[in-house]
């Protein structure tokens, strides 16, 4: 079921929302090669906790097997879901980055893929053309008109490239709890009800320099692509209203 939030639940999420993005911006300048995916992981929830929220990925999941980190970190051929471990960022990786927060039980999500350094040019127009599709994506948002558009705006700047688009895992209704109705799926497939004022939602495309196809690592967790080929990962938390779509969390460009 759709939970549709009101104004001043909006603005609960909207809260969330600025907190992450702030905490993004202090923490990309620090993330550099050398540094251990489990340091960046402790500096997110000391640095979520001294803010007052909590971080809403930490023990998401199944009951025998929580998400560990605050943060997931999934590095070049990993797609989304990468726990956060003793493994050191090298000059050249993608590192993408997806966290949520919650401030006063209202969620916030946002991913973005970093460049260490000089990446190759392949990696590079990928990123790029991995954010593009979440623009995008945004664009086709729009109150009245139908959920699939975003799928179809995403892919179609995805597959001008030949790149792969993962289907397997997808945007979400967000805001009350981490994933919530409907699938916003990045391939136009499933249930396609009418975008409406009040919705909020995670658009998030996953692109692969090679197929679509994904496997899940044995930690049950870390999802890769099948083929070991590059993905990138943004994304926003969007509200749709009557007359335009708000972008809840804050721009962050590619350095
Ligand atoms: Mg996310
Ligand atoms: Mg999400």
């Amino acid at each position: 079921m759709i939970r549709l939030k009101n104004e001043k639940q909006i603005d609960g999420i909207r809260e969330s929302c600025k907190l992450l993005s702030a905490m993004y911006r202090e923490l990309i300048p620090q993330v550099k090669p050398g540094l251990q995916t489990i340091e960046i992981d402790k500096w997110v929830f000391d640095w979520i906790k001294k803010a007052g929220g909590k971080p809403a990925f930490l023990g998401y999941g199944k009951k025998d097997n929580p998400f560990p980190g605050s943060i997931c970190i999934s590095i070049n051929n990993e797609v989304i879901h990468g726990i956060p471990s003793k493994r050191k960022i090298a000059a050249g990786d993608l590192v993408s980055l997806d966290c949520g927060i919650n401030l006063g039980g209202f969620i916030s999500d946002q991913a973005v893929t970093l460049e260490m350094g000089k990446v190759s040019p392949e990696a590079h127009k990928l990123n790029e053309v991995t954010r593009e599709c979440l623009y995008a994506g945004i664009e086709a948002a729009k109150a009245g008109d139908r959920l699939l558009q975003i799928a179809r705006a995403i892919q179609g700047r995805a597959l001008r490239e030949h790149y792969g688009v993962v289907e397997e895992f997808c945007g979400h209704g967000v805001g009350f709890d981490v994933h919530e109705d409907p699938h916003v799926p990045n391939v136009p497939h499933g249930s396609n009800p009418k975008m409406m004022n009040g919705m909020v939602l995670a658009l998030e495309p996953m692109i692969n320099l090679g197929s679509g196809n994904v496997d899940v690592l044995d930690d049950d967790w870390t999802v890769v692509t099948a083929d070991n080929s590059l993905s990138c990962h943004w994304e926003h938390t969007i509200a749709i209203f009557r007359d335009h779509t708000e972008i809840l969390t804050d721009p962050v460009t590619i350095a």
